[in-house]
């Protein structure tokens, strides 16, 4: 007998990740596994889940079902269950009891209010099997809230799903949840929309151009302090043993506050296991910065920066030139 699954957890408990493995473990065996999800309104028109951890797979929209054969698939498989309908869930119990084929749906509980979703209440009344999946709040206790963060607060009151707007979410244990504290100082490795901290990066490398070079390839971390993003770095591999720091910078109101270098240290410790050596290359008015975390001279490149910006940057009055390498063993 099939059954009706609601896997549901809080923000960045890997669900989408989840789904797209339970979609390929279906493949493996030589089977079909429908992935959907509920379209959100006609701007919502991309046919992808994507997770957090980079990972992302086609899909088709709930509102799309009765133009599917179902018969062809072993398994039905939804995302962002929480923003289906009533009737669509309905629609997902049919499929279970009159075709005998699963449906397992992955989504949030409560919304950034706390208020259960009409997909998850629906899914909590109805499912067969209903399962947690578990993440944290950076106090180390289960996190099984939803904040709404907006300039940096953690907002109550507001629309329940609010589409192209400037929010971000976390997940929070209850108790932070209910007094608004986000994390003291937190460090985050962002692996997909790397591109919404480009304001940020360009206050190290002021050319989109060159960001853009080694962006994607790169690691990128981010250091926020209370929910607001104050640091972030990006690493690429240069050779099998070695890293090079691509960009290092701090929010113009964050300065002066030792975010950077808490940011690099971290960093120390992180790649340490990979790397032998990590390389940055800077201008001179950067050098005692990386001399006091331990990096050393190791060479200059003529022209650097006079070569490859298409704008002159200027420091310290006069326009940069060279470009000087420093290395630190890891
Ligand atoms: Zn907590």
């Amino acid at each position: 007998m099939a059954k009706l699954y609601f896997r549901y957890g809080a923000m960045g408990s890997s669900k989408t990740a989840n789904a797209i493995m339970v979609q390929y473990n279906y493949q493996e065996r030589g089977q079909n596994a429908l992935m959907l999800k509920p379209r959100l309104d006609n701007r919502d028109g991309v046919r992808t889940v994507g997770s957090r951890s980079g990972l992302s797979a086609p899909c088709r929209f709930v509102e799309e079902l009765d133009g599917i054969d179902l018969s062809v698939y072993d398994c039905v498989i939804v995302d962002e269950a929480q923003f289906l309908t009533k009737a669509q869930v309905q629609r997902l119990v049919d499929i279970v009891d009159d075709m005998d084929i699963p449906v397992i749906c992955y989504g949030l509980r409560a919304d950034f209010m706390g208020n259960l979703f009409e997909g998850s209440h629906w899914l909590m009344a109805w499912a067969d099997t209903i399962e947690e999946i578990k993440t944290v709040c950076w106090c180390g206790r289960k996190a099984i809230m939803n904040a709404r963060i907006s300039g940096g607060k953690v907002v109550k009151a507001g629309e329940q799903i609010v589409l192209g707007g400037n929010e971000s979410y976390v997940a929070l244990c209850r108790k932070h949840w209910a007094r608004g504290e986000l994390a003291p100082l937190e460090i985050r490795r962002i692996a997909a929309g790397k591109e919404a901290y480009l304001p940020l990066l360009l206050e190290a490398d002021p050319s989109r151009e060159m960001i853009e070079k080694y962006l994607d390839a790169g690691e990128m971390y981010l250091l926020l302090a209370n929910g607001q993003a104050v640091s972030v770095a990006v690493v690429t591999t240069t050779e099998d043993d070695a890293c090079e720091l691509k960009n290092l910078a701090t929010a113009p109101e964050a300065r002066g506050k030792g975010y950077a270098g808490k940011l690099l240290r971290h960093l120390f410790k992180l790649l340490q296991p990979r790397f032998s050596r990590m390389a940055v290359g800077t201008s001179p008015a950067n050098v005692t910065f990386y001399e006091r975390f331990g990096f050393a001279r190791e060479g200059v490149i003529p022209g650097f920066f006079a070569d490859n910006y298409p704008e002159p940057i200027i420091e310290d009055g006069a326009a940069l030139k060279d470009m000087i390498v420093l290395s630190k063993a890891l």
